[in-house]
């Protein structure tokens, strides 16, 4: 729930003009009236751009993996999707369902016209039937992740024959009988095809797309009673009850499938408005945090569920997957809280677990990841390579669906509202041009060094002055938010939605301070994580960087390198702080983010401490400095870094200098750090 919704108005003689009680926004389709209403409109593809340091990760991504993996990934090269005689399955549609927006967000011809070289051939192959894809697929599947990228598609080029195939297919649907087995992906995942369904609806008025979704959802596997009872908790965790397999019971504890089903029930309440379908959606977030949770909002699976210890991995395709639900439901619900969490995925889960040109992946990501190579760990189904950083690390999925993480989060930083509004829903900059008001065009440059920095400047242009409200997500982090327009101030609790509602002057500026206070969070045996507004930091530990060589299906590319890293310094340091006057002893340096020499790619905000760059002579965006002390009996089990001792911990050295950098820089870290017991070494501290 948001806590407050502050509404300011800024003169009473303004009429609202937004706020007709007609149900919906003028320049942006909502649901029909038999639905219920979505909290906020997404806009479509191309609205929101990149600016900054984002604009530079984005231009990173389409000179990196993005831009290039299909003219040498045979998959990719020869896939059916496009014309040819490969793979027909979901490894096409999956690298579009990313390749699309970062095409048009960067208007990069050189991407668009990628785009055309394979949306041809699948406008093309559209049947009578309503059927489309390769001929040689026969599985449901893949048209859920091709009908996301013909959506987008859609949006950004208005090419007409993406609606038709897109609707030939939900009639499709519509007349054959239901094929939602739970032993398949098909299944499991069948409600994916409601983001398009509703999509669709609210794009042609084509009411019967809503007796589609509804026979979807009730022949396919019931995630919402699921969440309601979830099963597979820590109980089931320690009993060794979590199903590790890939049969009907494995597909409902695998964790991309986990992070993708957390929208449904909240897509279905768009249609039923049942509370149940709500709840469920909050019920199961908690439960993942309580059962499965780690640091950065994500929770773990290697490739199942695999609970709460720091040495567990997170499968890249579930961080990019539940960023992605996490937009649709912040639509539906408007609830500040999940986007809260997207912005920990995207600035430390997805940071953290590339490289930061965009070149290397990795499968698993550990909170405590001490070490990076191919030996054995303690994942529950994943092979032996999943935490380097490189190609194709264990399974070929995260590389064809990693691409969509940054453009979508990028098109979510600002929605419509159903007041004829704006709503910075992230932050990160940007310039968003969007309809707003009587429907005049309006555009707002989002001047800011957030995640780092928690200023945010905001400055509109239009033709002509236009009336609308602006509105802004207070994190639920942020303590006494100051809001600065038009020679007024004002302050915002954390977690609250502000209103402002004026007449908006071209060159008028909005500005948001948000206060970034040093805070920690508990986690796995009584250990601490350190952050500070929306990032996670993690020791700063030096790094020995080895390119292995890996035979991927016996290809390889010259232009990747998997990396194989080796810590050069102690990283078994527990902290020495003062939970109780944290601040004490603590030193935050904020080096200049404008400095940091953007143009050239390889030097990226995320590649300080990072991997290839052993020569990056730049320190981190922000670097904490604090005290730890090593602890000696906590060493290497399971190559990786043991459980950290039960917090607090008896000092048995000196408490030395330590050094904290994000999460998403530390490609190895201690994020999980077990607490020295102060109270024995006072005067030391002092
Ligand atoms: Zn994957």
């Amino acid at each position: 729930m948001n806590k407050t919704f502050l509404s300011i108005t800024l003169a009473a003689l303004l009429l609202f003009t937004g706020c007709s009680g007609k149900h919906g926004n003028i320049s942006y389709p909502g649901n029909p009236e038999t639905m219920k209403q979505t909290a906020y409109i997404k806009l479509p593809l191309g609205a929101v751009k990149p600016e900054g340091w984002l604009l530079s990760q984005l231009e990173a991504q389409a000179e990196g993996l993005t831009g290039n993996v299909d003219d040498f990934w045979p998959d990719l090269v020869n896939s059916s999707w496009r014309g040819k005689d490969g793979e027909a399955w979901e490894r096409g549609p999956y690298f579009l369902d990313g390749l699309v927006p970062l095409a048009y967000q960067l208007d990069d011809e050189r991407l668009k016209n990628k785009v055309q070289n394979w949306i041809e051939p699948i406008l093309a192959s559209a049947t009578d039937t309503g059927w489309y894809g390769p001929q040689k697929n026969s599985d449901r599947w893949p048209l859920a992740v091709a009908g996301k990228v013909l959506m987008q598609y859609y949006e950004a080029s208005g090419d007409k024959r993406a609606l038709d195939v897109l609707t030939g297919y939900f009639r499709y649907l519509h007349d054959a009988p239901p094929d939602w087995p739970d032993k398949d992906w098909r299944g499991v995942r069948a409600m994916e095809n409601a983001v398009t369904g509703y999509w669709l609806l609210r794009q042609t008025g084509e009411k019967w797309i809503t007796d589609v979704i509804e026979s979807i959802q009730k022949n396919s596997f019931d995630w919402t009673g699921y969440y309601e009872k979830f099963p597979w908790d820590s109980a089931a965790s320690a009993d060794g009850k979590i199903p590790l397999n890939w049969g009907p019971e494995g597909l409902t504890a695998h964790v991309v499938n986990n992070a993708m089903a957390i929208k449904y029930p909240g897509l279905w309440y768009q249609q039923s408005g049942e509370e149940r379908f709500r709840n469920a959606v909050f019920s199961g977030i908690e439960k993942y945090d309580l059962n499965h949770g780690q640091a950065g909002g994500r929770f773990s699976g290697d490739e199942h569920l695999s609970g709460k210890s720091p040495d567990r991995g997170t499968e890249l395709c579930s961080v990019v997957e539940y960023m992605y639900s996490l937009e649709e439901l912040y639509s539906i619900f408007g609830d500040n809280s999940l986007a809260d969490r997207l912005e920990l995925l995207a600035f430390n889960a997805l940071t953290g677990t590339t490289t930061a040109d965009m070149w290397a992946h990795q499968y698993d990501q550990q909170s405590n990841q001490v070490i990076v190579n191919g030996d054995k760990r303690a994942w529950s189904t994943n092979g032996n390579y999943s935490n380097i950083y490189g190609l194709m690390p264990n399974f070929a999925c995260c590389l064809a669906n990693m691409h969509q993480g940054w453009p979508k989060f990028t098109q979510s930083l600002w929605m419509a509202t159903n007041d004829n509004g704006l709503i910075a829903v992230a932050f990160s900059p940007s310039t968003v041009t969007a309809k707003a008001g009587n429907g005049k065009e309006v555009v707002i440059t989002e001047t800011t060094d957030y995640p780092f920095k928690g200023e945010v400047k905001f400055e509109f242009r239009s033709d002509d002055p236009v009336n609308f409200p602006f509105y802004l997500r207070i994190p639920g982090w942020a303590e006494n938010a100051v809001i600065k327009y038009k020679n007024k101030t004002t302050e915002a609790e954390g977690g609250s939605t502000v209103r402002l509602y004026a007449r908006w002057d071209p060159g008028d500026v909005v500005t948001l301070s948000l206060p970034m206070e040093i805070r920690t969070e508990k986690r796995y045996n009584n250990s601490v994580t350190v952050m500070r507004g929306p990032l996670v930091y993690s020791l700063r530990i030096d790094k020995d960087y080895r390119s292995v060589k890996i035979n991927y299906d016996n290809f390889a590319y010259k232009g990747s390198i998997d990396w194989e890293i080796y810590p050069e310094s102690p990283w078994n340091y527990g902290l020495v702080i003062d939970l109780n006057n944290f601040g004490r002893g603590i030193e935050i340096t904020e080096n200049e983010i404008s400095k940091y020499p953007f143009a050239d790619k390889g030097d990226m905000i995320w590649s300080a401490d990072s991997a290839r760059y052993i020569t990056w002579d730049k320190d981190a965006p922000v670097v904490i400095k604090t005290r730890g002390m090593k602890i000696a009996g906590w060493t290497i089990e399971n190559n990786s870094a043991g459980i950290q001792p039960r917090s607090p911990v008896t000092p048995e050295g000196i408490a030395e200098v330590i050094h904290l950098v994000p999460y998403g820089s530390a490609k190895l870290r201690i994020t999980e750090f077990p607490l020295i017991d102060i109270r024995q070494i006072v005067d030391e501290i002092r």
